[in-house]
C-alpha cells in the first residue's frame, strides 16, 4: 500500500506537495515530533474533499495540522497522512469577512485593519491558522475567536455544509469541532467598521502586552483555567515549579503556564514536565489541570 498511496497522493495533490517521512518537529511550534509517514499540502477545497473521501475509503488515518501551535507531536511520529491546508483566501463585503481555513490569523487581522474592520485586534500575535483558531476557539485579553464567527463552511463525512453560530458550541477553548469530525474549510466573521489607524494602534498595544511571553519554542499556555479566579500560572509559580526541568523541557521562568523547549527537548520530556506540574498542583490544591494542547500520534499516557 505504501508506494501506491504515495503515488496516489502525488497524483491528487501534485508531486511537490507530498513528502514522505517528514519530521513533525519542522511543523510544530514546540519543535518536537518524529516523522509523519506522509505530509501533504492541499491547495484547494475540491482536492481536500477528494483526498478525505479516498483516505476514509482506504482506511488511512489523517490529521489536519495548522501552524502546529497547540500540538504536541509524538516522538514516534505519525503513521498516517498529515494534511496542511494551502488555501488562504480572504475577502469581505461591508463588515462581513470570509477567510479560508489555511489563512493565518496574522493575515486575517492585518486584512481587517487594512479594510477598516475592527474586532480582532486582541488576536494580534497569536500563532494560528483560521482552522486552528476556530477548532480551539483561541482567545486573549477577555476575547475569543468565536464571538465574531457567524458561519463556518465544513466538510462533514464527504458533504460540504455551512454551520451557523448556534451549531458551533463555542465555549472557553471549546468548539463543536472537538465533538464532531468536521473539517473546517472557511469561516465568516461579522466585524465592525473602524479607523485603520486606531485599529493599528490597538494592535501595537496588544503586541506590547505579549512582549513578556517566553521566546523559546512553546505551544503557548499549556493548561486551561479550571475556573474563574484560579490563575494557573500564579498557582504553578507559587508551588516553586518555575524552572522545573526534564531534559531540555522546562516550566518557563517567564510564564509558569508555558513549557518551553530550550534545546533538544523531546515530546516525552515535555509530557513528563506537564505530568509533574499536573500532579503537584493536584496534590496541593485538589484541582486537576486540564491541558489545552492536542496530542498528535501515539503516547503511553493520555493527558486529556
Ligand atoms: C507563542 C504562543 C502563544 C500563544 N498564545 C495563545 C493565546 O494567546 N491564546 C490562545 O488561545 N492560544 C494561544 N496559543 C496556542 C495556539 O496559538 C492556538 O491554540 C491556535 O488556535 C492554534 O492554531 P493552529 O493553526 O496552530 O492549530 P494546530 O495547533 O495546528 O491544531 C490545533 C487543533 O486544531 C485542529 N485543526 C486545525 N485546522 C483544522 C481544520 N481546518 N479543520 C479541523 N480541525 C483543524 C487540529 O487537528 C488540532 O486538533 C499560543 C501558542 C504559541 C506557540
Amino acid at each position: 500500500m505504501d508506494d501506491t498511496l504515495y503515488h496516489y497522493l502525488q497524483h491528487l495533490c501534485g508531486a511537490t506537495n507530498v513528502k514522505r517521512d517528514e519530521p513533525l518537529s519542522k511543523h510544530t511550534t514546540w519543535r518536537v515530533g518524529g516523522n509523519a509517514a506522509y505530509f501533504v499540502t492541499v491547495l484547494d477545497k475540491n482536492t481536500l474533499c477528494r483526498l478525505i473521501s479516498a483516505l476514509v475509503f482506504l482506511d488511512q488515518p489523517y490529521f489536519i495540522l495548522g501552524l502546529g501551535a497547540n500540538v504536541l507531536a509524538s516522538d514516534r511520529g505519525y503513521h498516517g497522512v498529515i494534511i496542511q491546508l494551502g488555501f488562504t483566501e480572504i475577502t469581505h463585503t461591508d463588515d462581513f469577512l470570509y477567510a479560508d481555513a489555511g489563512a493565518t490569523l496574522g493575515t486575517v487581522v492585518g486584512y481587517a485593519r487594512d479594510h477598516g474592520l475592527t474586532g480582532l485586534e486582541w488576536a494580534t500575535g497569536i500563532p494560528a491558522t483560521v482552522g486552528g483558531a476556530t477548532f480551539m476557539n483561541c482567545g486573549a485579553f477577555g476575547h475569543s475567536w468565536g464571538e465574531r464567527v457567524v458561519l463556518v463552511d465544513v466538510l462533514d463525512r464527504g458533504v460540504v455544509k455551512t454551520l451557523t453560530a448556534n451549531q458551533l458550541n463555542f465555549g472557553y477553548r471549546h468548539s463543536v469541532f472537538m465533538e464532531q469530525p468536521y473539517l473546517i474549510l472557511g469561516v465568516y466573521l461579522r466585524l465592525d467598521q473602524g479607523d485603520p489607524a486606531i485599529i493599528n494602534q490597538a494592535m501595537t498595544e496588544v503586541l506590547a502586552k505579549r512582549a513578556g511571553h517566553p521566546r523559546e519554542p512553546s505551544a503557548g499556555s499549556v493548561f486551561k483555567r479550571p475556573r474563574d479566579g484560579f490563575y494557573v500560572g500564579a498557582e504553578i509559580e507559587k508551588l516553586g515549579l518555575k524552572g522545573y526541568r526534564v531534559g531540555d523541557a522546562l516550566v518557563s521562568p517567564a510564564h509558569a503556564n508555558f513549557i518551553v523547549n530550550v534545546g533538544q527537548a523531546t515530546a516525552d520530556d515535555i509530557l513528563r514536565v506537564l505530568t509533574h506540574v499536573q500532579d503537584t498542583v493536584a496534590a496541593a490544591t485538589g484541582v486537576t489541570l486540564d491541558p489545552e494542547i492536542r496530542l498528535l500520534g501515539d503516547f503511553d499516557a493520555p493527558v486529556n
